[in-house]
């Protein structure tokens, strides 16, 4: 049994980098930018009106009357010679002569002529290139919304990105069967598969899942000949060393390359890793919280390094809300809640239990051999 840091290493020593693709903007959400760009302009692009009001020149004092002689509105600029003032719209160019946008709200006009009230501190003029300047640089990153609007308004329409890798998930058992379907009495539901697309589509990959493979080496040589060039094949269950788990010996028959089977970790511990082909296989267990927390730590890092994101995410802190006894010799993902009182790990630690796991926000982690802990002390854990 190898340690949990080790096998990340491990794992993600396997992961090459994917190939890079031009997306139009629009169907970039989510994914991971490969390439720096350039704005290719200012913005905003000219001085801009802050504020719904009137432009003025010069030092005007409360009091002071002026006569409004044009308008300068979002989209149609103001061109003459700026005397006594011009009606202006928020965002729209303010004219180079002018010093300071007054606020509607503190005039008075009366037909063509304003009678300013108050003055406040402001000049209300948002300089050209406040936001951004052309040339400024946006790093690589996953895009997320309000990034596709920066770059749509740094006059950015199309970016490269790094191809979604493409990962098959094989459900291994002859106790599954697709949820609807007719099912046995001694059948379950197949449901890791569920959770894990979902996972894999949330963390910017594609997921394929494959028919369900019945413990014996023919069905499994079969839905493994399916997953040929994909770039990570997940398996998940009959990952131990029972009767009935053929995973192993049959994705090895297959040519999968073995890294490691085995880890202290708990749950998760007939974890299996090796690269198969051009892509790597991940053996998962098939307990349903074992499979989520494998994916958690070691299929989303694989698809982040995959993809030229920092992979390995950096444990958060929180006081511990119970106290909790001594850890035993594996990595002890714990499932809990974290929120104002602190971080309370459920009593039920069991791995079969879903219910659960949709309670739980987060993933304490206890290091091997952690001692007891009392309530208050500080504790790592994962945000899920
Ligand atoms: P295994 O790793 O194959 O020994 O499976 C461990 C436990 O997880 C057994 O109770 C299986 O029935 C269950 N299990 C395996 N695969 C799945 C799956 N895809 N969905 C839900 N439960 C599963
Ligand atoms: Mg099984």
């Amino acid at each position: 049994m190898i340690p949990v840091e080790q096998a990340q290493a491990m794992v993600l020593d396997m992961a090459r980098p994917m190939g890079v693709e031009v997306v139009p903007l629009a169907q970039a959400n989510g994914r991971v930018l490969a390439v720096e760009v350039a704005a290719r302009r200012d913005q905003p692009p000219f001085d801009a009106s802050a504020m719904d009001g009137y432009a003025v020149a010069g030092d005007p004092a409360v009091g002071a009357t002026l006569s409004v002689i044009g308008e300068s509105r979002a989209g149609a600029a103001f061109h003459g010679d700026l005397t006594g003032a011009i009606r202006i719209s928020t965002g729209a160019p303010v004219p180079a002569q002018a010093t300071r946008v007054i606020m509607q709200e503190n005039v008075r006009r009366d037909g063509d002529t304003i009678t300013i009230l108050e003055m406040s501190e402001g000049r209300h003029i948002r300089p050209q290139g406040q936001d951004f300047r052309a040339g400024q640089t946006f790093a690589p990153r996953r895009l997320r919304p309000a990034d596709l609007g920066l770059l749509a308004a740094m006059d950015v329409a199309e970016v490269a990105v790094f191809r979604r890798p493409d990962i098959v998930l094989i459900s291994t058992g002859d106790e599954l069967a697709a949820p609807g379907s007719p099912m046995r009495d001694d059948q379950i539901p197949a449901s890791n598969a569920f959770t894990l697309k979902a996972m894999i589509e949330d963390a910017g990959a594609i997921a394929r899942v494959l028919p369900i493979a019945t413990d014996d080496a023919d069905s499994l040589r079969a839905v493994f000949a399916l997953a040929e060039g994909a770039d990570v094949v997940v398996t998940i269950g009959g990952a131990s060393v029972g009767d009935h788990d053929l995973v192993g010996p049959i994705a090895r028959e297959s040519g999968m390359d073995l890294s490691f089977h085995k880890i202290a970790m708990r749950p998760g511990k007939p974890l299996m890793a090796g690269r198969m082909g051009d892509g790597v296989m991940l053996g998962l267990p098939g307990n349903p919280v074992s499979s989520f927390v494998c994916a958690q730590i070691f299929l989303l890092p694989l698809i982040r390094a995959m993809t030229g994101q920092t992979a390995l995410p950096v444990p958060r802190t929180a006081r511990l809300a119970d106290a909790m006894p001594a850890n035993g010799p594996r990595t002890h993902f714990m499932r809990g809640r974290v929120d104002m009182d602190g971080l309370t790990p459920f009593s039920e630690q069991d791995s079969s239990l879903m219910l659960r796991l949709t309670e739980a926000n987060a993933l304490l982690i206890r290091p091997p051999n952690d001692p007891a802990r009392a309530k208050g002390d500080e504790v790592a854990f994962l945000p899920i």
